[in-house]
């Protein structure tokens, strides 16, 4: 039926400015890109319609406009498109935040390289924020990670070694065997949202457990508990930083540890010890380090930490904003710790997960 402003098709409403911006017609969509060619800054708003026809398969607008313009959409169409009274359901799986107890009632999944589905892996990276590859040959490693996604090339080349390293760069690398906090990596360079590896070639040392903990779920808690020092966190830009003797760089780069989105909740986490350097005016700095540190012991408390270890073959992938990593310390005159690490923009992830939900019928 037609009413001021919109029309409604099998109960649901569409506005007329909304329709004639998604007319289907090859001047207004180019079909091939699915992308629009309409410039909605030149008609006035709210278009006006000189006709609106609903038959059983399609509706038929004809727009007042010289020339006339005629909008026609498959009822299907438009019903998969709906938004009233909110659109339709994205197809991302939703979260679920963990804990160590949470984890242990529901432990997760383990992948193996040679059988495994795109589907299956990418199901559980997008609700825990990590996933565990078993048995990847090291020979296939760079393939199998590469298909996700072009690699994201670093200082370090498209991928590195952290292994024990004399003068080592970075903790990390450390020949010392050092334990490392749970970090982000990267949170030096600006503004990353990275899918991670970490690939054990070998692990035969004593010590060296791989440690993960939920920074989402760390986040949901501590703003429950401490919502003034969450806001801190929120709300301060601190800064990392990284001397890079060998390469020659120094980068900073300096943002909230806790991002929030639009509505206010946590997008990303950015925390790395390691690299932290503050810049903070002479006042804020007690309420800083009171913040920070009570957010650190909840990251360094077990209740929040998954620790397992890598086996040679192992891959794990981890959302890099969300999911933070650490290692506990290990002997290296005990064995042998030899790991990989690369990274490739959450962007292909999110972006090939979407393509492969897609209906192909339906189309995006
Ligand atoms: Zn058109």
């Amino acid at each position: 039926m037609m009413n001021e402003g919109y029309v409604t098709v099998h109960g649901k409403r569409f506005h007329y400015t909304w329709l004639r911006d998604h007319c289907l017609c090859p001047a207004c969509y180019h079909p091939n890109s699915s992308q629009k060619i309409y410039d909605v800054s030149l008609s006035p708003l709210p278009p006006e319609p000189t006709s609106v026809e609903e038959g059983a398969e399609e509706l038929r607008i004809l727009w007042k406009e010289a020339p006339p313009h005629e909008s026609v959409f498959p009822i299907g169409w438009l019903l998969s498109h709906s938004y009233d009274p909110v659109p339709g359901p994205e197809h991302q799986s939703a979260l679920t935040m963990w804990d160590h107890p949470w984890l242990e009632a529901h432990p997760p999944e383990h992948f193996d390289a040679s059988s495994t589905s795109f589907e299956s892996w990418t199901r559980q990276l997008t609700t825990l924020g990590f996933a565990i590859i078993r048995r990847l040959a090291p020979e296939d490693l760079h393939h199998w990670f590469g298909a996700i996604g072009p690699v994201h090339t670093t200082e370090y080349g498209d991928s590195s070694r952290v292994k024990p390293t004399p003068a080592a760069k970075d903790l990390a690398f450390s020949d010392a065997g050092d334990s490392l906090l749970p970090h982000t990596d990267g949170s030096y360079r600006y503004g990353e949202r990275l899918l991670q590896f970490l690939y054990a070639h070998e692990n035969t040392t004593v010590g060296g457990d791989s440690i993960l903990v939920d920074g989402f779920r760390v986040a949901r808690d501590f703003r429950l508990h401490h919502p003034n020092e969450f806001q801190v966190l929120a709300r301060t830009p601190i800064r990392f930083r990284q001397y890079d003797k060998q390469t020659g760089y120094l980068f900073k780069h300096t943002t909230p540890i806790l991002v929030l989105d639009g509505p206010g909740e946590v997008e990303a986490v950015y925390y790395s010890p390691k690299n932290i350097d503050w810049q903070l005016p002479f006042d804020q700095v007690a309420g800083y380090y009171q913040a920070y540190s009570l957010f650190s012991q909840y990251l360094n408390d077990p209740a929040y930490q998954h620790r397992f270890r890598m086996e040679s073959g192992d891959c794990l992938l981890l959302q890099n904003f969300r999911v933070l990593h650490s290692r506990s310390q290990y002997d290296p005159s005990s064995g042998y710790r030899d790991f990989e690490t690369g990274y490739v923009d959450w962007s292909y992830v999110a972006g090939r997960v979407e393509y492969r939900s897609i209906d192909s019928q339906e189309g995006p």
